[in-house]
This record gives structure tokens, sequence and C-alpha cells, in this order.
């Protein structure tokens, strides 16, 4: 798994920059100043109202990260030993460990080749008695096939939890992605498209969840309905935890989320160059690049190039690395990693994921990326010995 390289400092082009929309400082003073820098503040209800306007969901609730949206969603699933969890294989490890810390079984799906999203066929042979939920990556921002899952799920009675940490501002058939499933969970860490260092948010579409949701990340207590002055004094309800975002990331995140719409062009922008420009080399070489299907629109959260092998794959990585330019594979089988291989994965489980995960590599994508680096990093593609 390679999310960001600690040498990354040493590229002259890395593989990620956070965006900075320019707000962020003079927020964060705002909140500093007014005193208000705990959780659940001003600034955090701006960002909730702002997204459960924007995507449509009946509450969104800002976590410290989006494994803890995931952990809050388990709990609210109230998963337990002996249930199974539908998982895809080709995703970042939270997807799999909020429900596994649970006592959850993980039980990996394969991908489709042209996505790399859930294959909702390989999903359905998978559904058993035990299934509580599953799982949907929206990879790179495209949507899964939302239709079938659902239809699926509603079929056998499981919920489905979106992991929307790729998609946040993506639509499938026109609706947003997050507020599909029962929960969505969302990512502002730093390599995300809208960041704020470390954070998170879980969407809630069903509002009998919303009560339960507002005790569990308020350490199991009755605070947040203390504060609206609903009770007059708050105590210990249920179980909980900790899973409130400081408003001064909140802040932060605010200034990002104001400027979604400036974030978003700019990265379409980076996307259709790569694309445009990388075509033709792709189509003579074998390589495979991003496929969006008409029903999905994208928040364009990378871009990867599918290499015909692995060794050709990692003679691009070197090729790159030697022009100063960092680009990064992505997710290694989580059926196969030493965790998934104690629920019994072997090679062969997910033969789309196995061989896909060998030969992706994300190239350069940020929305500072200027159209010289980027000419720089075509170039390079171009002429790498592959
Ligand atoms: C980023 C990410 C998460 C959550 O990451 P956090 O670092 O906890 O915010 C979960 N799933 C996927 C697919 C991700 O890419």
């Amino acid at each position: 798994m390679t999310r960001a390289s600690p040498r990354a400092a040493a590229y002259a082009i890395p593989f990620n920059k956070p965006c900075l929309a320019g707000k962020e400082l003079a927020y964060i003073r705002d909140a500093v100043t007014a005193g208000t820098v705990s959780g659940d503040g001003p600034f955090a209800k701006r960002c909730e109202a702002l997204l459960e306007r924007e995507l449509g969901v009946r509450k969104a609730l800002l976590t410290p990260s989006g494994t803890q949206a995931l952990e809050m969603a388990a709990l609210l699933l109230e998963i337990g030993p002996g249930d199974e969890v539908i998982v895809p294989s080709f995703t970042f490890v939270s997807t799999a460990n909020a429900f596994v810390l649970r006592g959850a079984t993980p039980v990996f799906a394969d991908i489709r080749p042209e996505t790399l999203n859930m294959d909702a066929g390989h999903v359905r042979r998978l559904v058993g008695p035990k299934t509580k939920a599953v799982v949907p990556v929206h990879y790179a921002g495209i949507g899964c096939e939302m239709e079938a899952l659902g239809a699926l799920a509603a079929e056998r009675g499981i919920a489905v939890v979106e992991d929307a940490a790729h998609a946040l501002f993506a639509a499938y058939r026109g609706k947003p992605l997050g507020s599909f499933g029962t929960f969505g969970a969302l990512s502002f860490h730093e390599t995300k498209n809208f960041t704020c260092g470390e954070g998170g948010a879980l969407l809630i579409n069903e509002a009998r969840y919303v009560p339960r949701a507002e005790i569990i990340r308020e350490k199991g207590t009755d605070r947040t309905r203390f504060f609206r002055g609903q009770v007059d004094r708050y105590t210990w309800m249920d179980i909980g935890s900790s899973y409130l975002m400081s408003d001064v990331l909140a802040a932060f995140l605010f200034a990002q989320l104001e400027a979604r719409d400036r974030i978003t062009a700019r990265r379409r922008g980076v996307f259709s160059r790569y694309q445009a420009a990388l075509a033709p080399w792709a189509q003579a070489h074998g390589v495979g690049l991003p496929v969006v299907p008409v029903d999905c629109e994208p928040n364009f959260h990378l871009f990867y190039l599918l290499l015909p092998s692995l060794e050709q794959r990692n003679r691009l990585i070197r090729h790159l690395k030697s022009r100063g330019i960092l680009s990064v594979f992505h997710y290694l089988p989580l059926h196969l990693s030493p965790m998934g291989r104690r629920w019994g994965g072997k090679a062969g489980d997910c033969p789309v994921t196995e061989a896909v995960s060998d030969r992706l590599v994300r190239l350069p994508f940020y929305s500072g990326l200027t159209v010289t680096q980027q000419r720089r990093v075509i170039d390079a593609v171009r002429s790498a010995p592959i």
C-alpha cells in the first residue's frame, strides 16, 4: 500500500500535494479567536450543513478520519462476531478493518476490470445467511453499480455502507455518491480531493440511525442533546467512543468545501490533459486508462495506467523516478495480506484484483499540478522504455 512516500520531498514532481483553497488560515484564526476549537463547533456545523445540502443526505457528522466514519457505521449496524461483511479485496485496509474490529468476518469480492469497482455479480455469489453488510468502494471517484448492489441488498436484507473516501461530489446516474447506502463514509486525508490533513464524515441516509449516531460519537452520552437544550444534564446512554473533529480542522475543511467547484475544475483539467495526451500512446502499448461509464459523473480523484505486466509497470515507475517524478502503485489485494489469509484468502480468489494490483501505477495528481509540470510527466511516460 502506498499512500505517500516518506521521501516524497526528494522529487521535483511529487505524487500528491495537499490542496490549499486560500481561506484555510483565516477560518482557523476565526475559530481560535472565537475560542470554539473542540468538536461539534460552528465550522463543523457549517461543513455538515453543506454536505447535507449538496449530497442530499439525511445527516452528515464530521469524524476524525474516514476510518472512524466506517467504524461508526459498523457500531450502528451492530455488526458482531459471526457476521460476514462483503468488501472488495482491492481497497484500503479500513474498508475491512472497521468491521473486523467488531468481530466480523470479511468476505472479499473481486472487481470489474474496466472500473476496478466491486463486481456485483461476484458479490451476489458471496452473499450467504450470515451476510450483514456490503461495502462498495467507489474507486477513483467513479461510482460502483449502485442499482445492482442496491437491488441485491434490498432482496437479501443486507445493509449497504458506501466507502466514498475517494468519491466526494461524484455522482452515479445524477445522484451523489454516499447518498445511496444506509451509510456513506468520506475521508479528508491529505491525499483526497478535499482535505484538512486527517478527517472524515459519516453520512446517514436513514433517519432512525441519527439519534444513536449522535450518542456513539459522544463517548456513549447524550451530550449532543444536552448542548441543544433538550435535556438538563447528560449521562452515559450506550456504548460509544470519541468521534468528533476539532473545529480547528473543520475550519480548514470548510475553506476547501466552499471552493469545491474550483478544486474540481482544476482536477478535471489534470485528468483531461492526461487522457488526451496519453490515449494514443496507451493504445499503441496495450496500456489501460481509467474508464468512466456513462452512468458516472467522476470527481477526478486519480489517474492510473494499467501496464501489460508487473515488469513494465516497475520499469515505468523507475523511469519516472529517474526524471524526478514520483508515481506510485496502489492497493495490494487484501485477501492475500497476512490478515486476509487468516480467513483463508488464497491466490485465485479474486483474479482481477490480483492481476490489476501488480500492473497499476498512479501518476502525479493534485489541483496545484501546473500544465508545465504535467507536460514533463507526460513526456516522461511517453519516452519510457517499457
Ligand atoms: C482514504 C481512505 C479511507 C479512509 O482513510 P482515513 O485516512 O481514515 O481518512 C477509507 N477507504 C478508502 C478506500 C480510502 O481511500
